[in-house]
């Protein structure tokens, strides 16, 4: 058994036996290192400022606390990258995995930190660079390792270069992207490698041999070596560059920023927003939404008129540039209420450091009006959503105010999204989620799931136990989970894969997922230790679900790593939505009525309202991905707008206003008998009725009709488009045509054809 640990100080006993284990082994592994080097330790930990890098070292301790292996990684918050200065077992303890053990632990690390990639050098597996064949395969060796991790060295530069002309075996710089990231542009590689020249090898290297290196760098000259060691495949894989399930509708809270409490200790700032958006950005896995404007009906839908009136009366004439406190709470005689505003402030509120102040209003507002756009984006048929605000939301009650949240986003859109059918709400904030579970406490439609802190320890103290489960029409519709302070991701994903179960039997049309980053490590207000992929397992478990799913941001205070748990829970969700849908799947077919096809009425004119009903509808099917659906959606709004002119023809099956099915083709452009087939779709609910066959039917009669002898379809050639594929060859189909590499390198189009006899 060992236990990785951080050596943050020097100072402690344990610390500095287990310092002094380390400089034992730097001793006797490197004895080349200057023996000065290797008593700097303690210093170098306990000052960043003279040695210019933030200084980690981490340990593997074994048994009796004897470390075994040990890293030391030089952090520039700056540059955002690390520096891995030197890797190292004890004597005689290589090899046994130690070195994974660690390697591993430090990239988590440096992911958890936001770190951009690590550096370190390697020797030469080059015969030119290090001729000694003994050594040679030693480093070929230690090379082949960081391979694994996708970590190469870096060529196009002049760093391999000597500093003395003819010396054998000057180390590559090796780049870990951490599964995550590409090599820097130019411009910021070349300051990084300034960084680790000047400051860790000024000593070697010569101003001017600096700059040549430096000047060596430029765009489009430097690249990863392409693999050379044959081994086991990396076991961090890059996430995928574009999402097979296109692009997330992102609402960001444009007016958040005014609402600052600048008082020590209030953790609820601005730049948790500016700290997650900047890595969202670069994930290209978002498309950013404008607000829209909302009346307050949706706001009084859930929160009493009272409350809504007092926060926005109370702040509106809270002095300049002050904050109200609430410092009384009359709450026992609701019929006499006092009348001063800022005493009042206790009968609305729960706690005593959610202030009232000028901009506490508008931006709480605004933060309400991008949960329901972003709402409006999943009614229209977009299976995620994501409405990025503060202040949060999930702990304002129906009528009281509290746990820095004003309005309950989270509760306001799920309320919204009733339109569809029932709603669910899976709170995986560290707190309970009290306001939420208050607003639908009797009401059935709703259901509330959360996870969480067990109340005896953990905000707000008085809700979130497991016997609190609804009340009147509303009973059996609330689940707590409440957990103990200390317990692994692990369990944690347990608890909420049990809430998943619970949601999988109310079948939502919708879930709202209130997202509080604080499970993370070092969040301070939590006592768990969530990383970056532990967020991202938690979003595939809900991918996978497949409900079309917002999430609303709520907690999460430890902005260094706010951004890059964000992220990867996107990531998650994202590839477990495009995955399989099991628990949605099944919903689904239960709800819908039965059906013959003698009920369906035919029409070929497209309506305003057929463009997100064909959304809805495409994407039901679960076959396509987002950038499909839109196509699709187009193409009803190009019928609507142009009419004939627009080259397509549909034909519509409904029943009662429900749109089960449609096809889309037209003429090909300067041909008189070809047509092509664009879209034929069924829901999901309505397969086995024979509806795609009939529809298919109807498109064959009206191209007999206008003259057409051949009706033609195309699709991937891809795995993934086998059912598509099947069914045209079960349609009558012939395929004709294959263009190899169509849609990407080993991804080809078929090219399918269907006679069609004149009428
Ligand atoms: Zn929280």
């Amino acid at each position: 058994m060992f236990r990785v640990r951080k050596i943050g100080e020097a100072v402690s006993p344990a610390n500095a036996r287990a310092i002094a284990d380390i400089q034992a082994i730097m001793r006797a592994q490197f004895p080349g290192l200057p023996d000065s080097d290797v008593a700097k330790l303690p210093k170098q930990i306990a000052d960043p400022f003279t040695h210019q890098f933030v200084t980690e070292v981490w340990a593997v301790e074994g048994e009796q606390g004897h470390v075994r292996a040990f890293a030391i990684l030089l952090v520039d918050p700056q540059l955002k990258f690390g520096y891995l200065e030197l890797i190292s077992a004890a004597p005689g303890g290589t090899g046994g995995g130690l070195g994974a053990v660690l390697y591993e632990g430090v990239r988590e690390q440096a992911r958890a930190e936001g770190l951009k990639g690590l550096y370190f050098e390697c020797l030469p597996d080059d015969p030119a660079m290090s001729p000694d064949p003994k050594i040679r395969a030693q480093n070929a060796r230690r090379l082949k390792f960081y391979e694994r991790y996708g970590a190469r060295p870096i060529t196009g530069t002049l760093y391999e270069t000597p500093v003395t002309p003819g010396t054998p075996d000057t180390p590559y710089l090796v780049f870990d992207g951490l599964g995550e990231h590409d090599l820097p542009r130019a411009s910021v590689l070349k300051d990084i490698v300034r960084a680790v020249l000047e400051r860790k090898y000024a000593e070697h290297c010569p101003p001017a041999y600096v700059e040549k290196v430096v000047k060596s760098i430029r765009d489009g000259g430097f690249a990863l070596r392409a693999p050379r060691h044959a081994g086991k495949p990396a076991e961090y894989p890059a996430p995928p560059a574009a999402h097979a399930t296109g692009r997330i509708p992102l609402v960001v809270n444009d007016r958040h920023d005014i609402h600052h409490v600048r008082e020590r200790g209030y953790v609820e700032a601005p730049v948790r927003v500016a700290s997650i958006l900047a890595e969202l950005d670069k994930s290209g896995l978002f498309a950013r939404l404008e607000p829209k404007s909302f009346s307050d009906r949706h706001i009084r839908a859930v929160h009493d008129g009272g409350l809504v009136d007092y926060i926005e009366k109370a702040c509106a004439e809270a002095p300049e540039g002050k904050s109200v406190y609430p410092y009384v709470f009359p709450i026992r005689n609701a019929s006499r209420r006092p009348k001063d505003l800022s005493v009042l402030a206790g009968y609305w509120c729960i706690d005593t450091f959610t202030p009232l102040n000028r901009a506490a209003y508008p931006a709480a507002r605004r933060a309400v009006d991008c949960a329901l756009t972003a709402a409006e984006q999943i009614k229209d048929g977009a299976p995620l959503a994501y409405a990025l605000v503060r202040p949060p939301g999930h702990h304002a009650e129906r009528r009281a105010f509290g746990g820095f949240c004003y309005f309950n986003n989270a509760a306001i859109a799920a309320h919204s999204l009733t339109q569809l059918g029932p709603v669910a709400v899976l709170d995986v904030d560290y707190h309970h989620g009290n306001g939420t579970q208050d607003i639908f406490y009797e009401r059935a439609d709703v259901l509330t799931v959360s996870v969480h802190g067990h109340p005896s320890f953990a905000y707000p103290y008085f809700t979130g136990f497991r016997g609190e489960t609804g009340r009147g029409p509303g009973a059996g519709y609330n689940l707590n989970i409440p957990l103990p302070e200390t317990i692994t991701p692990e369990q944690h994903r347990e608890a909420v894969r049990t809430g998943l179960k619970r949601l999988a039997r109310h079948e939502p049309a919708a879930l709202v997922v209130a997202l509080g980053l604080d499970p993370a490590k070092g969040d301070p207000t939590g006592t768990w230790s969530y990383t970056a992929s532990d967020f991202r397992a938690l979003g595939r478990m809900i991918g996978e679900a497949g409900w079309p799913t917002l999430v609303v941001q709520e907690g999460g205070y430890r902005v260094r790593t706010l951004g890059v748990n964000a992220r990867n829970f996107f990531v998650g969700l994202a590839d477990g939505a495009a995955d399989r849908k099991p628990l949605a799947a099944k919903g689904r077919r239960k709800t819908a009525k039965p059906l013959a096809l003698s009920q369906v009425e035919w029409r070929e004119a497209a309506r305003e309202g057929d463009v997100a009903a064909v959304r809805r509808l495409v994407t039901d099917t679960g076959m396509f991905s987002s950038t499909e659906v839109a196509i699709a959606a187009e193409l009803v709004e190009e019928r609507v707008a142009k009419g004939r002119l627009s080259g397509y023809d549909f034909v519509f099956a409904d029943a009662e206003g429900e749109l089960l099915g449609y096809a889309c083709y037209g003429q090909v452009p300067g041909s008189e008998t070809s047509f092509d087939l664009y879209w034929i779709a069924v829901a999901r609910a309505r397969r086995g009725l024979g509806l795609g066959r009939a529809i298919l039917a109807r498109v064959e009669a009206e191209v007999a009709r206008r003259g057409g002898r051949a009706l033609f379809a195309d699709t991937s050639g891809s795995e993934g488009y086998a059912p598509t594929r099947a069914y045209y060859k079960k349609a009558g189909f012939k395929k004709v045509a294959e263009l190899a590499d169509f849609y990407r390198p080993g991804d080809g189009k078929v090219i399918y054809r269907k006679e069609i006899a004149p009428s």
